[in-house]
C-alpha cells in the first residue's frame, strides 16, 4: 500500500546532521532512545528541538510485540548507575519535562520498578524539571505499580496500543484488562499523577472499537489519549491495514474531548511521547 503525502516525512540535510549529534551525544552517555530504536518518524523534528525520550533498562524487549520496532531476545544486566547518566543527560540537554520509557522486562522480578524509581528521583534532583514515564504493565504486579507511583512522577503513561479484539495478533504477549487495571491503579494510588495512554490506528480495528477504548480509558479516569497512524518497520512486521484519513484523527480527537479526556493529541504523526512538554504545559498554565 502506498504511504499518503500527509505521511512524506523528509530530513533535510542539516536534520541528518542534528540527528547525527544528538545520537553520538546520547552514545557518549551509552544511554538509548526509543526515538532511534523503534524508528520514530518524528526524530528529525524532537532531536532538531534538543528533545529525546529516553529508553532504560537495555535496548532489548522481552516481549514480542509485532508491530514494534524494539529488538527482542534476551536482555542485559541492569545498569545500576544508568539512572544517574539519565539524569546527567537531561541537565546538558536542559530539558525542563523528561520522558523515560522502557523495553518490558519480564526476566526480573519487579519488571524494572525500582529502576524506574530511581530514575525518576535522579532527575527530581533537577530543580523545575518534571517526569513522564512510560512503563510495561509490570505483569499487573501491584507492588511494582506502587514502587512507581511512590517515586511521583507527574504523569504515568502506559499504552494500550491497539482495541481489544486484535491483541492477540498485535500484542501477543500482553492482555487489555491487564493494562487498563495499571491505568486504573495508578489513579487509585495517587489522584494527583496525571494518567496518560495510546493508541496506533491502521491495524484493522473499526471506528467503533477506538470509540470504545477511550470509554474505557475514560472509566478509569485517564486523562490523556496519543492516537497515530500505524507505520509498519519492515516486512517481518505487521503490515499497515489501512492510512486513516487525517479527518478521522480530527473526529477521534473530538470525541475524545466529548468524552472528557483533559489532552488528546490524534493526527497521523502522533506518537506516545509527541510534544509531551508541550501537554504538560497546557495544565500549568
Ligand atoms: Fe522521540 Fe517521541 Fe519525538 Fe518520536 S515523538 S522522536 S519517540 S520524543
Ligand atoms: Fe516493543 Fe514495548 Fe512491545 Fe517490547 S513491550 S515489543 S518495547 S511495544
Amino acid at each position: 500500500m502506498k504511504k499518503p503525502e500527509w505521511l512524506d516525512v523528509r530530513v533535510n540535510n542539516p536534520q541528518r546532521e542534528t540527528i547525527e549529534k544528538m545520537s553520538k551525544f546520547l552514545g557518549d552517555h551509552r544511554l538509548h532512545t526509543v526515538c532511534q530504536s523503534a524508528h520514530c518518524p518524528n526524530i528529525a523534528e524532537c532531536f532538531g528541538k534538543g528533545t529525546a525520550t529516553f529508553m532504560i533498562m537495555g535496548n532489548i524487549c522481552t516481549r514480542n510485540c509485532r508491530f514494534c520496532a524494539v529488538e527482542k531476545g534476551k536482555p542485559l544486566p541492569l545498569d545500576e548507575e544508568e539512572p544517574k547518566r539519565v539524569a546527567e543527560a537531561a541537565r546538558r540537554l536542559n530539558l525542563r519535562h523528561v520522558v523515560v520509557t522502557c523495553v518490558t522486562r519480564d526476566d526480573l522480578e519487579d519488571g524494572g520498578a525500582e529502576h524506574f524509581a530511581k530514575t525518576i528521583s535522579e532527575l527530581k534532583k533537577i530543580p523545575g524539571v518534571t517526569v513522564e514515564v512510560l512503563v510495561s504493565d509490570f505483569q499487573g504486579k501491584d507492588e511494582s505499580i506502587q514502587t512507581v507511583v511512590m517515586a511521583k512522577p507527574e504523569i504515568i503513561n502506559h499504552n494500550v496500543e491497539t482495541v481489544p479484539r486484535l491483541y492477540p495478533e498485535v500484542r501477543p504477549m500482553a492482555n487489555y484488562e491487564r493494562s487498563l487495571y495499571l491505568l486504573k491503579r495508578v489513579k487509585e494510588l495517587d489522584p494527583s499523577i496525571y494518567t496518560k495512554s495510546g493508541i496506533i490506528v491502521g491495524l484493522g480495528e473499526s471506528e467503533e472499537e477506538v470509540i470504545d477504548v477511550m470509554k474505557d480509558l475514560r472509566k478509569i479516569n485517564c486523562d490523556i489519549i496519543t492516537i497515530g497512524q500505524y507505520l509498519s518497520p519492515s516486512r517481518q512486521h505487521l503490515e499497515v491495514k489501512e492510512y486513516v484519513a487525517p479527518e478521522q484523527f480530527e473526529k477521534y480527537r473530538k470525541v475524545g474531548y466529548e468524552l472528557g479526556f483533559k489532552y488528546v493529541a490524534s493526527a497521523p504523526l502522533v506518537r506516545s511521547s509527541y510534544n509531551a512538554e508541550g501537554i504538560i504545559n497546557s495544565f500549568e498554565n
